[in-house]
């Protein structure tokens, strides 16, 4: 069986900063959207957000800016599902 080591402060830190990234964009989309009114709602708009990372990956020359933006902009409508729908 594989075993992992804990996070390094330094890991930590970057995802605390992922985290606080993507809830800052939650905020943001909030201050111009409505709430999700349906999980198909929800689950539409976080397909959309996935479907802009992916074509971010696709790329043959990886923007790390690019995914990072896209992937946090699948986690503000991920944290948005939850809050808004659970
Ligand atoms: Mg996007």
């Amino acid at each position: 069986m594989t075993e992992y080591k804990a996070m390094t402060e330094n890991e930590r830190d970057r995802l605390n900063r992922a985290a606080l990234d993507a809830i800052d964009e939650a905020c943001e989309a909030r201050r111009r959207f409505a709430c999700f009114n349906s999980p198909h709602e929800g689950i539409s708009v976080i397909r959309e957000e996935f479907e802009e990372l992916w074509d971010e990956v696709k790329l043959k020359q990886h923007s790390g800016t690019a995914m990072r933006k896209e992937a946090t902009h699948l986690a503000a409508m991920a944290l948005r599902f939850i809050v808004d729908l659970t």
